[in-house]
């Protein structure tokens, strides 16, 4: 009996318990220096002996590079594992946040295919299977990406980057699965210090201890180029967007067999020491989607009303979106953010009734016909932008003339204030910053939401 009444106290405790996701990837991307082929190889060889299977994220000129040389062996082990992709070239200019950012965003998505969707084509033909995750070169992200990534079938955006983030752990983001600025949960031990790594794996285990009640993600990556090489293949070659052409292309300085075998070294017991830990999995980006609950679901219209008359943000697990969609009585789905910001021009303070279900219907014809929402909507010759008209239309009591209700779309928080360190990749042009792309991120926050574990 005392034994059952222990049984009972401890079933909630144990109910409590939520999975801690652990992914190792690689950006696979010097195709510079053959020597990090080897590395590629000896890093994917060695994991699968050790069970361990990790995200290579390929660029197409290093697929296309492999299979010149004839490096079948690499391209095997790799294919063992999961395969990502990171871009057709990587840092030959203009990198990807250099050309969105003076395109119209729906331009940028047009512009985004016809670069990147070759690099991804060959990634699937040479390792016959379509990328599980997509990640930018450096800091040079974009929202383009995540439209074409949509429409490529690629479900993941998996890199680090300070663009946008919510709290520290997977979100959803332009329909797309965003791993990424998870800030302390992104844990790399130091190669080039094997005796911090006590320290790392100590780090390691207070993160999976913060993590046991709510679940979460950790993650670590590399370059194989890190394990072949003392600096990095574009820097020698592309640094603050310099062009240099594949017969000027200079080698990185090579690390000493003992440096380079110090540094796997480093990495594989850091490696054995997350697998020793109970309760972390060890996963991939193409598994990914599959631990969290399905994001096309909507708040009722009740709810929905009540959130948006306080403010305009993410509530619970659902977005502002989802949230409109819900107060428009439309079915769950998943539409884009506005590619502007509004502005609101109206005669008077009020709209009446016959206009304000015309301007409803507008919205609606809208979303359904460009499954994006409106920057504007239109109620007779008078306008108002979309905070304007989520923030007037939650407060519709119904009456014959609607009062106009200013909207602050809080959601922007998340996004990351216009800093020369947002976009400070040595490979971007001295001094490049992108606020055009952090406009379009806090527009297209209207889709962020948590990921939320199952
Ligand atoms: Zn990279």
């Amino acid at each position: 009996m005392r034994f059952l009444l222990a049984l009972l106290l401890a079933l909630p405790l144990l109910a409590q318990t939520k999975p801690i996701y652990y992914l190792l990837w690689f950006d696979t991307e010097d195709y510079v220096d053959p020597a990090s082929d080897d590395a590629a190889l000896r890093l994917a060889q060695t994991l699968e002996k050790m069970g361990v299977r990790a995200t290579f994220k390929v660029v197409g000129e290093k697929a296309r590079r492999l299979e010149k040389r004839d490096r079948r062996d690499v391209i095997t082990a790799l294919s063992r594992h999961d395969i990502g992709y990171h871009t057709n070239y990587h840092s030959i200019p203009p990198a990807p946040a250099a050309y969105q950012r003076i395109l119209h965003p729906l331009e940028a998505v047009e512009e985004f295919t016809r670069r990147e969707e070759p690099g991804l084509r060959d990634i699937q033909r040479i390792f016959g299977v379509l990328p599980s995750c997509y990640g930018q070169p450096g800091d040079s992200w974009g929202p383009a990406a995540n439209v074409a990534l949509r429409r490529w079938g690629v479900p993941v955006y998996m890199d680090d980057g300070g663009q946008v983030g919510l709290n520290g752990q997977p979100f959803w983001l332009g329909g797309m699965l965003y791993v990424f600025n998870l800030k302390g949960k992104t844990l790399r031990p130091d190669i080039n210090k094997p005796e911090t790594l006590d320290a790392t794996n100590q780090k390691f285990d207070g993160i999976v201890s913060a993590l046991r009640e709510k679940g979460g993600v950790i993650q670590t990556y590399f370059h194989p180029t890190e394990f072949s090489a003392t600096e990095f293949w574009d820097g020698v070659n592309f640094l603050g967007g310099n062009y240099t052409p594949p017969e000027g292309y200079k080698m990185p300085r090579r690390r000493s067999p003992e440096s380079a075998e110090a540094a796997y070294k480093a990495l594989f017991d850091f490696v054995r020491h997350v697998q020793s830990i109970p309760g972390v999995q060890i996963v991939t980006a193409r598994q990914m989607p599959l631990f969290f609950h399905n994001p096309v679901q909507l708040p009722t219209a009740a709810e929905a009303r009540r959130h948006l008359q306080s403010a305009i943000d993410i509530q619970g697990p659902y977005s502002a979106a989802d949230q409109l969609l819900s107060l428009l009585g439309l079915e769950p789905q998943y539409v884009d953010g506005p590619v502007a910001r509004g502005t609101s021009v109206t005669a008077g303070p009020t709209l009446s009734r016959m206009l304000f279900e015309r301007a409803k219907q507008d919205a609606i014809g809208y979303i359904q016909a460009h499954k994006r929402l409106p920057h504007t909507i239109w109620a007779g010759s008078d306008r108002l932008s979309l905070p304007d008209f989520a923030a007037t239309l939650a407060h519709d009591n119904g009456g014959p003339e609607i009062q106009i209700h200013k909207g602050v779309t809080a959601f922007e928080r998340h996004v990351a204030a216009d800093t020369d360190k947002t976009y400070g990749w040595v490979i971007h042009p001295k001094g490049f910053s992108a606020p055009e792309l952090l406009e379009q991120a806090r527009l297209q926050a209207w889709t962020l939401k948590p990921a939320v574990l199952r």
